[in-house]
């Protein structure tokens, strides 16, 4: 199999061994699941499901951020308690990822059940020199850790036009330099806070996903995703200060996901396009939520549009069809064309391509008997269970 690496910039074999470490940044549970969202999930997902299909294990660990810059305004803002929105918006998650059929998670770490090792991790980079103390603020010097930037590739011009954009504060004058960023911090009066060594406060969101990250998976993993947003600063900062705690490769191979945007513009909370998985599951069977999003290539940014999920309720409705035939043509060279495809940088729409051709070609007839049973697993690999006919649509 070959997948892109962001890191390397190029398309790379991706060997792993037979059981592959993969860790995806999950939700801050503080609004509902979007297709943004299940666009990255569904895409780990299609890879997971190919590589258990070629005989690998998987450990997929995804996160839930239940404590950082974001959940907690909106908590105050709703007057309730922050963990009771987290606990009910991860709830909402959690039936949106079994609508949608994604294949179980090896460990979902919440991140305030993982203080204790994020204090661990900032107390190792402070014994070795990576950190400085501002009043209870602990920053990452990014100055002592020389290939900070080697994820995203970007200059600096760049990483400091995205740190401002992305939760961090390029200009904030308690830093050496604008790159660096917040490992720990006292919260306010409202905030929770947890006992460190630098006084009570609350973790930054990067070293976050490191300590639960190390915590789950261990020091090495074989494969980091996440939107494309995360690459930086969220990515790169992970990085930097798992590699200076731990002394060793963090992420073998990186893999980003587009954006999907609607009516014009990014899918955005502030903007307000979202499209939610739980309103669209209303409308549309699930499956048809899954085939509509293999239409794009994961790397690719790109806009929905409300009459997609048509198009695809009525693929779906031909697959099933399909699958209830009696026969069909020979099934092999679509199914070797299909795992092809998969194999060429996670490319579902040619994925795709071949699931429709083979159904078509099984709607008009055929005499090969394995035809139905093979397009049943050829969809299956790609997340579609055809055993229950269509959902109508409203
Ligand atoms: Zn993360």
């Amino acid at each position: 199999m070959q997948l892109f690496d962001t890191a390397r910039q190029a398309v790379v074999p991706f060997e792993p061994g037979p059981e592959v470490k993969m860790y995806v940044c999950g939700i801050t549970p503080y609004d509902s699941t979007h297709l943004g969202h299940a666009n990255t999930y569904l895409t780990y997902d299609l890879l997971i499901r190919r590589l258990e299909d070629i005989g690998h294990t998987v450990k997929l660990v995804r996160n839930i951020t239940d404590v950082d810059d974001s959940i907690l305004p909106k908590a105050r803002e709703l007057g309730i308690d922050f963990l009771e929105l987290a606990a009910a918006e991860t709830a909402r998650f959690h039936g949106d990822m079994v609508a949608l059929d994604t294949r179980p998670v090896f460990n979902e770490p919440h991140a305030t059940q993982w203080v204790a090792e994020m204090v661990e991790m900032v107390k190792t980079l402070d014994e070795q020199g990576h950190v400085y103390n501002v009043d209870g603020t602990v920053f990452f010097d990014v100055s002592t850790f020389d290939s900070f930037g080697a994820v995203s590739g970007y200059d600096e011009a760049t990483m400091i036009e995205y740190a401002a954009e992305r939760g961090g504060h390029p200009d904030d004058p308690r830093q050496r330099n604008p790159l660096d960023f917040i490992l720990w911090q006292p919260s306010l009066e409202d905030e929770p806070s947890w006992p460190s060594p630098w006084g009570h406060g609350r973790p930054g969101w990067h070293i976050e996903c490191s300590a639960m990250s190390k915590g789950t998976l261990g020091d090495t993993i074989d494969l980091h995703g996440g939107g494309s947003d995360l690459i930086f600063p969220h990515h790169e900062c992970e990085r930097a200060q798992s590699e200076a705690a731990n002394g060793t490769t963090f992420v073998t191979h990186w893999m980003h996901c587009g954006m999907v945007a609607y009516e014009g513009t990014k899918m955005s909370k502030s903007l307000g396009n979202l499209v939610f998985v739980s309103e669209l599951s209303k409308i549309a069977d699930p499956r048809a939520i899954r085939l509509a999003l293999m239409r794009h290539h994961y790397r690719s940014d790109w806009e929905w549009f409300d009459g997609d999920i048509d198009a695809a309720a009525e693929l779906l409705g031909r697959l099933h069809v399909a699958a209830n035939a009696p026969d069909g043509p020979d099934p092999e060279p679509y199914a070797e064309r299909l795992r092809a495809a998969l194999d060429d940088d996670l490319d579902a729409p040619a994925a795709l391509a071949e699931l429709s051709a083979l159904a078509d070609g099984m709607n008009h007839g055929g005499s090969d008997e394995s035809a139905p049973t093979i397009l049943r697993e050829l969809a299956a690999l790609c997340g579609v269970d055809l055993t229950a006919p269509p959902a109508p649509l409203d």
